[in-house]
């Protein structure tokens, strides 16, 4: 079967998987979950639909293909001096909570204290993608994505602090538009010294 229906994510930058087989009992979960709502999935209009969504979710899911931690391993010790905070502000992320499977939109912004080395700025923002595209909750991968800095860059801190809304509040549930969630993690010289913790927050804009 040919698959012509372009969705709104085929134009992005990330690479994605070539077409891969959909399993049958994956398309036929689908098709069931379908017809539990209420629809009928032998509509001409659904008939892809299974394999569109089983792909799609490969994609949210890329992150259990890769070691977000691997971005890390090539540092540049050549840092001309430089010993402050390096910060990547806002950096818009999606993923999906572990328990409704929708999704989480939001920004990111993640700062460390380089020891002496430092990495290619846009692997920091691989290291979120890695862990951003799985199953997560918010806590959860705040927590990876400082843990996984401060293990492989060995910094003299780390701080990260998430901003997402959460689409099983605002499209169900309670259903509370607009409302976001912050969450963070601090570690090192911004957990132990005030200071520093105060410099890299009004570095991020709170
Ligand atoms: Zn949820």
């Amino acid at each position: 079967m040919v698959e012509n229906a372009l969705g709104p994510e085929d134009g992005d930058i990330i690479a994605r998987p070539a077409k891969i087989p959909v399993p049958d009992n994956v398309a036929e979960a689908i098709r069931t979950l379908i017809r539990w709502t209420g629809d009928d999935p032998t509509r001409e209009g659904l008939l892809d639909t299974p394999q569109r969504v089983a792909r799609a979710w490969k994609e949210y899911c890329q992150g259990y293909g890769e070691d977000p931690g691997a971005h890390l391993s090539r540092v540049f010790e050549e840092v001309g001096g430089y010993d402050e905070i390096v910060l990547l502000n806002d950096i818009p992320f999606q993923s999906h909570c572990e328990h409704h499977m929708a999704p989480i939109i939001g920004t990111a912004s993640i700062a460390y204290l380089p020891r002496n080395h430092v990495v290619g700025i846009s692997k920091i923002a691989r290291v979120l993608h890695g862990y951003a595209r799985r199953l997560q909750v918010q806590e959860r991968l705040t927590a990876e994505v400082a843990d996984c800095i401060w293990t492989k860059l060995k910094p003299l801190g780390v701080a990260v602090v998430i901003k997402a809304t959460h689409s099983c509040m605002t499209a169900r549930g309670v259903r509370t538009p607009g409302v976001g969630m912050v969450t963070s993690r601090m570690m090192g010289v911004f957990r132990e010294d005030e200071r520093s913790r105060k410099e890299v927050l009004a570095l991020m804009g709170f």
